[in-house]
Formats: structure tokens, sequence, C-alpha cells
């Protein structure tokens, strides 16, 4: 027989230890107010944000792999209201199990689609196994283009210079890449100093190059140039940013052994879900960081810092 003083000395610790239980509990953030990546960890509990995806219809065989579909964004809302249907139909009959992320970017600097990806990658590479960098305006609408889990070789390149609507040249990578965890990792990602529109696909591809990988490309497809994507992007409306200041043309040029995923320096200020059409992407707002001194052509106009102050 216990003590009536063991007895009641056991019901104080007990009410103690579940009162610092609700404490404990009710100090913990909500997962969906964490900024902070995905987890493996997190995978199984019930963050939204870890609700890996997207519905795979009945039919099609389910991959084993999960694809991290990276959309680097900025002002683009019209595509992005025809590319989440589009695309989240297109991968489902593929039975590609994936989500979607909008890689927001909204500081004041100009457009650095390379450093969203790096972004999007450090934010998702725990929980997928690879990932599409996906322009927002590019439409795949030939099923024979299949976005499965790249071979050992390396990247897999569904915007082949032969099936692009615009970009034609051998090396060209860019559009939608679709890469594994490990190659991306493998790189150093992609270089951060490409602020303003274009090159930086074309310092990846040497990246690709020198790790000694090889970019695959769809075979046997019967269509061509003008009927594999639709290219949402009228070049009057959606001017391409192709200015250059300082230095930007000499180094731009160069292949980049500095930066990437090692030197990555940005703010996820906010992570949500949004739902387009019923499907649930996630939006990273990304306030990426830029040194002046290392790349001052983030800012021509020399009013980015301003402009972020202001907010009138
Ligand atoms: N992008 C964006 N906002 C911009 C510039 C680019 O969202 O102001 C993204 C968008 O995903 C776009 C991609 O970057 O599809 C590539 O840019 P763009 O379409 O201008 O280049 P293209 O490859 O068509 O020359
Ligand atoms: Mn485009």
């Amino acid at each position: 027989m216990i003590p009536m003083g063991t007895i009641n000395w056991l019901f104080v610790c007990g009410l103690a230890f579940c009162m610092g239980g609700v404490v404990v509990l009710s100090f913990m953030p909500l997962s969906s107010d964490c900024i902070c990546p995905l987890s493996r960890g997190r995978t199984k509990a019930s963050s939204e944000l870890n609700k890996v995806p997207v519905g795979v219809q009945e039919s099609a065989p389910k991959s084993i792999h999960k694809l991290a579909v990276l959309v680097p964004f900025r002002d683009r809302f019209e595509e992005l209201l025809q590319f989440v249907p589009h695309m989240t139909k297109f991968l489902q009959r593929q039975g590609i199990e994936h989500k979607i992320f909008l890689l927001n970017q909204i500081d004041r600097y100009r457009f650095n689609r390379a450093s969203l990806i790096n972004v999007g990658f450090r934010f998702t590479s725990e929980v997928y196994d690879y990932i599409a960098m996906h322009d927002v305006d590019l439409l795949p609408i030939n099923d024979a283009l299949i976005y499965k889990y790249p071979s050992d070789a390396g990247p897999h390149h569904i915007a082949a210079p032969e099936l692009h609507p615009k970009y034609h040249y051998e090396t060209f990578v860019g559009g939608i890449l679709l890469v594994r965890c490990e190659h991306f990792e493998q790189v150093n990602g992609m270089s951060n100093k490409y602020w303003g529109w274009g090159l930086e696909d074309d310092e990846f591809y040497v990246r690709i190059r020198d790790a000694g990988l090889r970019v695959t490309r769809p075979e046997n497809i019967k269509t061509g140039v003008n009927d594999t994507f639709t290219h949402i992007h009228n070049r009057y409306h959606r001017k391409r940013d192709t200015q250059k200041c300082y230095n930007q043309k000499e180094i731009t040029r160069k292949r980049d052994r500095q930066t990437g995923l090692n030197t990555l320096k940005y703010k996820i200020s906010k992570i949500q879900e949004m739902s387009i059409d019923g499907i649930s992407i996630t939006v990273l707002n990304i306030l990426l960081e830029c040194d002046l001194a290392d790349t001052p052509w983030c800012d021509c106009s020399g009013n980015a810092a301003v402009a972020s102050a202001v907010s009138t």
C-alpha cells in the first residue's frame, strides 16, 4: 500500500508535469509560422507546408521521387494563374509527385533568377529528391516531355534547344531544367552574380560540364519549336531587363568559381500557402541580399536601398 502522503506528492508532481507541458506547448511556434526550410522530420507533422504533394491521378503509376517545382517570380500574376492549373494537370497525368514553390523576390534589387532558385533549393532539398527550375511563362504542351527523376548522368533539360520557341544553341539549359538535389549540391548551385536578365543559365551549364555531369534531353519528340511549348511572353509587355552597368558585362561573361549555395545570403520574410483553382502552392517572399562592393550591378539606379526604406 502507498502511504497517503506519497499519493498527494505524486498528484502534485503529475499536475506540475501537465502544467509544464501546457506552458511548453503554448510557447512552441506553430509550424506554419516557422521561417525555416522544410525537413524530413517535419514531413510527418501536421504542418500544411510539409503536406507534400498534390494528388496524383488514380490511374497514373505513382512516382517514388518527389519533385519540387521551383518558379523564380516577380510581377507575373497572369502567367501564374495559367501556369499552376496547367502544370498540375500535366504532372498528374505522368504520376509525378510534386509541389509548386513560388520564389517571389520582394527586395528592390534587380531580378535574380539564379539566386532565387538557390533559395528554393535550400528550402526544399531535405524533403524533395529533385527540382525543376521552371520559368513561369513556359508551358509544356506535349505529353511526351517526361518530368521523371533524372538519370545518374546529370540534369535533364526539358526545354531543349530543338524544342524551345526562342533559344536554339546547343549549350542552352534555361527555361525548364530538372536537377537531382545531389547534383545541384555538387556544383554549388547557381552563381549569385547574375542580376537582371540573362547568362545565369549559361554559367550553370559550365558548372554542370566541369563537374563531369552530362545534360540529357527528351528523345523521339514529334513536335518542334512551334508546338512543344506555349511561351506566354509578350516582349513589349514583359520587357527583359538587359541593362548592363558597372563591370557587369565583363564579370558575367566569366565562369564564377566563388559564389553559389555556399555564399547565398537572403531572408524569407513570409511563407504562405496559396490556392489557385483549388491547387495549393507555397509562396516564399524572398529578400535577396546584395553586396554592393562585389556586384554593384544589382542596383544600376542606386535607388534600391532607399526604395526599400521608404514606403510612401
Ligand atoms: N521572371 C519573373 N519576373 C521578371 C523576370 C523574370 O517572374 O521580372 C521569371 C519568370 O519565371 C520568367 C523567368 O524568370 O519566366 C525567365 O525570364 P524571361 O521569361 O524574361 O526570360 P526568357 O527566357 O523568356 O528570355
Ligand atoms: Mn519568357
